[in-house]
């Protein structure tokens, strides 16, 4: 394939395309952020036993037989992923409901939802259009988080749904975890104006919601996405460059810490590393309770 229509074909791909399949060339997925495969290596397997994108969760792994001859291909993002590192720092969960806090009697999602969209604890319900206080699977294995709304979450009431959030959506595809299957959620549930980075009393006002909502959901394993999420996730200070590549714990869940997707639009050259931390946060879920 000529090399710029390769490239074409790529940038479509980062930019929220599906799989593009060209008549000419054997039938295989485009490669995934920070993939440096060629774009279209000819199959190993047969088409038809390829995982596909949409694979269901959780999917098989590893190359097996099926007892009737037929061989299941490894999962694509298995391929050269790195091995699952070492541990990194523990966070005891606050017990919210010694507290005696009105967040840890919430008993549903939908409660919480309810008692977000009137929330004044901070400065940010005077600016913001709608909460967004999450959305997903309830019942997901896979919870990221990140940040804080934008601007296209604030007027849609929805995490992850601007730029950064399709090529979240991308990487998601990528680990066959689609969007769909995980839950999403925030450290703060209004938009902090002009996208400034939450202050710390509006991150821990906020905090308990985001408690509240892990111990609902239960997930196997969080995914931190950037250094905000990390921080007050883990409540550490360290930089993100030293909060990747371990396996922290937030009680007895694993947590992964990993650029923000905001952050591989402005520098692709954090895509690999990216790439390699999801892949991780994918294996965990496979060896997790
Ligand atoms: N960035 C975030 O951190 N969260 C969103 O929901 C959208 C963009």
């Amino acid at each position: 394939m000529h090399p710029d229509v390769a490239r074409y074909l790529r940038q479509q791909l980062e930019l929220g395309g599906g799989e593009i399949y060209l008549e000419s060339v054997p039938r295989s997925p485009l490669p995934v952020p920070g993939d440096e495969e060629p774009l279209h290596p000819a199959p190993e397997t047969p088409i038809e036993t390829m995982p596909s994108k949409r694979t269901s969760f959780p999917i098989e792994s590893g190359e097996r037989g099926t007892g009737n001859g037929e061989r299941i291909a490894e999962p694509k993002w298995k391929k050269d992923a790195p091995p699952i590192p070492g541990p990194g720092l523990t966070i005891i969960p606050p017990d919210l409901g010694l507290l005696g806090d009105a967040v840890s009697r919430l008993e549903t999602l939908e409660e919480l939802g309810q008692m977000v969209s009137g929330c004044q604890k901070c400065v940010l319900c005077q600016t913001r259009t709608n909460t967004v206080v999450g959305e997903g699977n309830p019942n997901a294995q896979l919870m990221c988080v990140g940040e804080g709304p934008g601007a296209t979450e604030d007027e849609t009431g929805r995490p992850f749904v601007g730029a950064a959030g399709q090529l979240l959506d991308q990487i998601l595809s990528a680990i066959e975890c689609p969007r769909e299957t995980v839950y999403i959620a925030n450290i703060v549930k209004c938009r902090p104006p002009g996208n400034r980075k939450p202050l710390p009393d509006e991150a821990t006002s906020c905090l308990p919601f985001l408690h509240r909502q892990i111990a609902l959901i239960k997930p196997k394993v969080l995914l931190a996405l950037g250094s905000t999420a990390a921080e007050w996730l883990l409540n550490s200070k360290q930089s993100l460059g030293n909060l990747r590549g371990k396996v922290h714990r937030f009680g007895s869940i694993p947590v992964v810490v990993t650029y923000h997707p905001a952050a591989l639009l402005r520098n692709p050259n954090w895509k690999k590393p990216t790439w390699d931390d999801v892949r991780i946060a994918r294996q965990l879920l496979d060896v997790s309770g």
